[in-house]
């Protein structure tokens, strides 16, 4: 039984925001898919396998999978100066994460895969929307894969467990004990490929959360699946 909480946006403690995903939106790219959570839209486009430039950077033993994120300037409210920041940086290597577990590129010495995410609109949850339209990139471009990512946050508002804090609920809830947010990363088959903890969070709790995103995780599954489907008709 989940414990009702009033949240802002009137959900549920344990629903997430409306999703939706298309594959195919960047012609140039080999592969592209858009992934939107309420008011947070992830495109992401993907170039390769190609040769690694540097070279210095080649790994003779499997290809590299690179992933770049940014949150385009206009895409909250306060303008982001662009370019490159230490935020960036580190979810762009966390989406990196938390999809190699995923990708094969055992048949790709020396070689890049290049995926980029654009955010190009932010309400929280932009990491999570970013791991679901690259892994929709990804598997339209025909990187081999084992499985597919879907990635969604689950958390605390006050004492109560919910899941896919908006903007609101993750900087700006001040209420009892403020919030909590941990984004997750699940392969189709239940498997954790990634899971960070921003707060404070008991181990039960924890439980709670990663039982509530992997169960959304599933619904995100059939939303990628169908948007899969979509682009080979
Ligand atoms: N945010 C912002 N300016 C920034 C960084 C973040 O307004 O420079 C907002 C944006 O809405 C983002 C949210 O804060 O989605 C939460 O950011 P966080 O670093 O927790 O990552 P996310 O939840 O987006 O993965």
């Amino acid at each position: 039984m989940v414990k009702e909480i009033k949240r802002k946006s009137g959900r549920k403690a344990d629903e997430m925001r409306p999703i939706s995903a298309k594959v195919g939106i960047i012609p140039n790219a080999d592969g592209s898919a858009m992934y939107k959570s309420g008011e947070t839209i992830a495109i992401a486009a993907v170039y390769g396998p190609k040769k690694m430039h540097p070279q210095h950077s080649q790994n003779p033993a499997k290809g590299t999978l690179r992933c770049t994120y940014s949150m385009l300037s206009f895409s909250v409210t306060d303008r982001i100066r662009p370019g490159p920041n230490r935020r960036s940086t580190e979810i762009s290597k966390i989406i990196e994460w938390a999809l190699d577990p995923v990708v094969m590129l055992d048949n790709y010495p020396n070689m890049v895969v290049d995926v980029h995410i654009h955010m190009t609109q932010a309400d929280a949850g932009t990491r999570c929307a970013g791991i679901n339209a690259a892994a929709m990139a990804l598997a339209h471009a025909g990187i081999p894969m084992k499985n597919m990512v879907s990635s969604i946050a689950a958390g605390k508002l006050d004492k109560t467990v919910v899941l896919d804090l908006d903007k609101y609920e993750d900087s700006d809830f001040e209420e009892g004990e403020g919030s909590t947010d941990i984004p997750m990363s699940f392969t189709d088959d239940g498997k954790l490929t990634h899971i960070q903890v921003d707060g404070y969070i008991s181990k039960e709790q924890l439980k709670q959360a990663i039982e509530m995103a992997k169960k959304a995780s599933g619904k995100i599954y059939e939303v990628q699946e169908k948007a899969l489907k979509e682009i080979e008709k």
